[in-house]
Order: structure tokens, then sequence, then C-alpha cells
């Protein structure tokens, strides 16, 4: 069982002389936008408030990085956060967009530290064309993937396993790389977790 302690804000980053030089393992969470990235990362932490959950989509346009620190196993641990823009949100102009695009493949790319991705798909949409064009581009990176599926609770209880199982077919990836998950309901918070924890453990 893994308890937070504490998450803070580090710092906002465009460019990659900006992002914290300290080396702690980091765990990166990509999404399109308004499908519950930020509420997922508040959940995960257990606060209410540390990323803004947007009412309007697609306002982040910057790496915003977070520290929690974690009890695991008696030992005190911190892992790093990155929250990554929102992608597939139509009201950007195309320089925008290509702007956006570099960065996030830079950084996804480039940083050391990276350990793993959450790539969050809305588990009753299912993925969208921008998800499967994400998830290609993430298999070209050194970092491993998450799968999350979120907003579980507007499935019925009897459609959430069967949805979980039917997205990791259709992705092509082992059941053991997709998550349900929920904000509202609480879902799938220590599953994250553990899957995040052996990543950043693996060698
Ligand atoms: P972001 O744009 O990806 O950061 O998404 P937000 O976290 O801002 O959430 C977008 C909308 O989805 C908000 O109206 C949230 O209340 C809602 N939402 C987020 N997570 C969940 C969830 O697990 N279940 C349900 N039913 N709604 C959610």
């Amino acid at each position: 069982m893994l308890k937070i302690l504490d998450a803070v804000f580090v710092t906002t980053a465009t460019r990659p002389d900006q992002y914290p030089r300290e080396p702690v393992p980091e765990v990166a969470f990509v999404g399109r936008s308004n499908v519950g990235k930020s509420s997922m990362i508040n959940t995960l932490v257990n606060r209410n408030k540390l990323v803004r959950v947007s009412h309007t989509p697609g306002r982040t346009r910057t790496l915003n990085f977070f520290d929690a620190t974690f009890e695991s196993q008696a030992r005190r641990r911190v892992v790093r956060l990155c929250d990554l823009p929102g992608y597939g949100f139509a009201k950007v102009s195309k320089t925008e967009r290509v702007q956006w695009q570099a960065m996030i493949a830079g950084y996804l790319e480039e940083r050391q530290t990276l350990k793993v991705v959450v790539s969050i798909i809305d588990a009753e949409v299912g993925p969208t064309p921008d998800d499967l064009n994400m998830l290609d581009f993430l298999q070209s990176t050194p970092p491993k993937i998450l799968v999350v599926a979120t907003k579980l609770d507007r499935l019925s209880k009897a459609h959430r396993k069967p949805r979980v199982i039917e997205l990791a077919k259709r992705l092509e990836v082992p059941l053991e790389a997709v998550v349900g998950f929920s904000s509202v309901e609480r879902i799938g918070v220590q599953d994250v977790w553990s899957r995040v924890m052996a990543t950043v453990d693996a060698r």
C-alpha cells in the first residue's frame, strides 16, 4: 500500500532549460483535452486542487511539474509528475499546434529521468484517432507506456472489466499495461501507483 504524504507544484516549462534539474524519477501524463487528466493527477496525489480542473478545454499550454512524496514499504520517496498539455483541441491555430507538438515530442524523446508515460483514454468513448497517434508516437520513445482508462464510473459495473480487456486488445498491449480508473469513484488509484512504481524501480 502506497501512501501519499505530500504533493507540491515545482515549476512550469516550455523549454528544456526550464525543466527541473534534480534527477528525480518522472512520470508524464498525456491525453486529449477534457479526458480527465487534471482530475486524475489530483486523485492520484489525494489533493483537490493541485492541478486546476478546467472548464475551458485546451488551456494548459505548458509542461507543469509536481513532486509527490509518498511512503511505500516504510520508505519515503519522491516521484515527479509532469502534466503535458492536452491534445486534440480543435480551436487552436496551426502554428500553435505545431509549437505544442514540438514541445511535447522534444520532452518525451529527450527527458532522461522520464520512466513512464501514462496515456489516458476515455473508457466510455474509447481511443480516438488522436489517442492512437499519440500511442504510436510513444512506442518510438524510450519510456514505458501505461494506458489508463478513465471515467470508468460512466460504465455499468458489469461493463467495466470487459471494457478494459477490450481496450488492451484494441491497442495490442498486454492486459497488465491497461488500468481502469475513475476520479469520481476513486477506482484504480493503488493500481496506477503500483504499476508506475514497478517501472520506476525496474532497471
Ligand atoms: P483535462 O482537460 O483532461 O485535465 O480534464 P479535467 O480533469 O479538467 O476533466 C474534464 C471533465 O471531465 C470535467 O468536467 C471533470 O469533472 C470530468 N471528469 C474527470 N474525471 C472524471 C471521472 O473519472 N469520471 C467522470 N464521470 N467525470 C470525470
